[in-house]
């Protein structure tokens, strides 16, 4: 029995077994019989318990184009027969491969976790193995080489896998988008989740151990947690063996987001044309105060001088950084008016202000998570609150070492949070901020929530569906107001609300990185988004600047991770003067245009290239970069001594037709 598309089908006899993802002039090499999906139970002494299609008996039917896979009891690797009803229904749409799973829990004293499926085992893609690259959206993308010799390079990480399979995964919404794929040959492995819910997953990629030929799992972990009783139906997943490269993916995914959930919303014109910010802690975690209200107009015109002219402020409040959550009170009687006052003396002077404020995190010690902890607090799958910390060193060293501030997080899945989250909007907006930033938000950045007393019930899964209630809201206050609403951690469902978020630590711009920025960018590029992590003047910091400019990357100039601004670093301060001199110049580009990627030839590899449609759509703009430190290189017929960028403007449709024609 089987399901096709042009390029792949799914074949299964009609007891269940033998299953197999069989690509069109690869018959041969189809991996036949591997599990297409695996539940993982858990009675509370064996908490890990698997059960795999492969051992499974079941009965597979086609009727109008759907075939169904029905299983009536299910037994686990273990031995033990369970009363769970589980189906996959699979059909073709729109050339790919849809895959429905269904349950029903009627075992007692066992819970269903984790559902995978589909897992898609090959052990070729068509092409060149070496040659094949793995898409992933972690941070704005990443491009592995040779994914199948990636994976066999963990092997040896004993205690990270089961002794049978290595994996790595995503967790999204992270991970910055619901898709991935491997590009082989001249065909792209699409893989992605279609659900306009955004419940918590993992995107997985396993492959067995010591096993020749090397093969490689594709799919998704859908995290059900259905408890006896339980029937649940899982979001559909899709996977298609599409012709032609990793954009033709992206293509096909954004068509699904615009359908779906995605929305580009209007941009202020200080956001559209902002070439970057000053990123500044105001009181640090030991109370100590590197700013006061009355330092902005200075750091707003350290800023100015590099054609930076927007301000973002941590730690406006008493207790000072990462302390508090979520009470911000006034460090003095009147310390709220002078920063107010101050704010506008800097937008006065031509700038701009953002103010954050986190929007996951308590403070154990404070009042407000003694009062309201137990009702807003996430718990994790022990039933245990979780508490990660940041540790900023002061002078002291025993802080550092034993005494991080830690932080209870907070779940969406209650009105209490959601309404003091509104109301820290307020607060921000009583300030006169030009924004009002909500840190660590616009993705998860710790884990789904075991507190079934919020709600989102059992349904550990679904907190995005209240995550998003707080994001209509503070959508519409800052229309009322007309104020930025802007948020941390790059995802498209949070770009579908904000007007530019911050990215996340795992941005990278290293010169030597697997970073793909441009799987992000060119999915959504109407999202405005920021580098990260260059935070001194140290090493090759001048390099990893322009590989971000390359990118269309708004600058973070975040001086000893927020402690300083321009004014302390005179060698930073010139490279941001070069960075917004050429955003500037090139703003109907860089700041205005849409960032694209039209020539995909291959590169050395310390050249950059960037390619951008103009405002108006008639002109392309294309950036080289030689981010080499000696070796000149040539590419695209043009010569780059080392550390040099290029900036050519071409007439869009002239340099469309060319690339076509090579
Ligand atoms: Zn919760």
């Amino acid at each position: 029995m089987q399901i096709s598309t042009d390029n792949l089908r799914f074949e299964i006899d009609e007891n269940g077994g033998n299953a197999g993802f069989i690509q069109s002039g690869h018959e041969a090499e189809a991996v036949r019989g591997s599990d297409f999906w695996r539940l993982i139970l858990d009675d509370g002494l064996r908490t890990e318990i698997p059960v795999r299609s492969s051992k499974q008996q079941g009965k597979a039917t086609v009727k109008d184009g759907v075939l169904t896979v029905r299983y009536d009891k299910l037994v686990s690797d273990y031995g033990d027969s369970y009363d769970i009803t589980f189906s996959v229904a699979v059909t073709a749409e729109d050339g790919l491969l849809r895959f429905v799973p269904t349950l029903k829990n009627g075992a007692a004293d066992v819970r269903i976790n984790e559902c995978f499926c589909p897992l898609c085992d090959f052990e070729t893609l068509g092409g060149d193995k070496a040659s094949d690259a793995l898409y992933l959206p972690n941070g704005l993308g990443r491009r592995v080489e040779n994914p199948w010799a990636h994976l066999e390079s963990l092997t040896g990480n004993y205690y990270s896998h089961d002794t049978t399979e290595i994996f790595i995964h995503l967790h999204y919404p992270r991970a910055s988008m619901g898709w991935f794929g491997i590009e082989s040959g001249n065909r792209f492995l699409y893989v992605a989740r279609y659900d306009p819910e955004m419940r918590h997953c993992f995107m997985t990629i396993r492959q067995r151990i010591h096993h020749t030929p090397l093969d490689l799992m594709v799919g998704f972990d859908h995290f059900p947690m259905a408890h006896t009783g339980e029937e649940l139906t899982l979001p559909p997943v899709v996977i298609g063996m599409l012709d032609g490269d990793w954009r033709c993916a992206a293509r096909r995914y954004r068509a699904w987001a615009d359908k779906n959930f995605f929305k580009v919303q209007p941009k202020a014109e200080w956001v559209q044309n902002m070439t970057g910010w000053q990123r500044i802690i105001m009181r640090s975690q030991y109370g100590e105060d590197y700013y006061t209200a009355k330092d902005l107009p200075r750091i707003y015109e350290e800023g100015a001088k590099c054609g930076i002219h927007t301000l973002f402020l941590f730690a406006w409040w008493r207790e000072g950084m990462d302390r508090a959550y979520p009470i911000y009170k006034e460090p003095f009687a009147g310390a709220f008016d002078e920063l107010k006052k101050n704010i506008q003396k800097v937008q006065d002077m031509g700038g701009r202000v953002i103010l954050e404020c986190n929007c996951h995190f308590l403070d154990p010690q404070g009042d407000y998570y003694k009062q309201y902890g137990d009702e807003v607090k996430l718990l994790d799958i022990n039933g245990n609150e979780v508490r990660p910390a940041f540790a900023y060193p002061g002078m002291g060293e025993f802080r550092i070492t034993y005494g991080a501030k830690q932080f209870p997080l907070c779940c969406a899945g209650t009105e209490r949070w959601r309404e003091q989250l509104m109301a820290q909007m307020r607060q921000l907006r009583s300030l006169e901020a030009d924004c009002l930033f909500a840190d660590c938000y616009g993705g998860t950045p710790y884990q789904p929530c075991f507190n079934h007393r919020h709600e989102h019930g059992l349904r550990i899964d679904e907190e995005w569906i209240y995550h998003r209630k707080f994001f209509d809201k503070a959508v519409e206050y800052c229309k009322e107001e007309n104020r930025v609403f802007a948020v941390e951690v790059v995802t498209d469902i949070a770009a579908a609300y904000t007007q530019f978020i911050h990215g996340l630590v795992n941005v990278d711009f290293k010169v030597k990185s697997d970073a793909f920025p441009a799987l992000f960018r060119y999915t959504f590029p109407e999202v405005i988004t920021t580098e990260r992590g260059i935070r001194s003047e140290e090493g090759d910091f001048d390099r990893q600047l322009r590989c971000a400019l390359v990118s269309g990357m708004r600058l973070d100039a975040e001086l000893y991770v927020c402690r300083a601004d321009l004014g302390a670093s005179p060698k930073y301060a010139a490279e941001t003067k070069r960075y917004t001199d050429i955003q500037t110049e090139y703003a109907e580009f860089l700041l205005r245009g849409r960032f694209t990627v039209l020539d995909t030839s291959a590169l050395p590899y310390y050249i950059k290239r960037g390619e951008y449609y103009s405002e108006d759509g008639t002109k392309v703009l294309r950036i080289l970069y030689n981010a080499a430190q000696e070796t000149t290189e040539t590419v695209c017929g043009v010569a780059l001594r080392p550390d040099e960028m290029r900036f050519d403007i071409f007439d869009r449709d002239k340099y469309e037709k060319e690339l076509n024609q090579q």
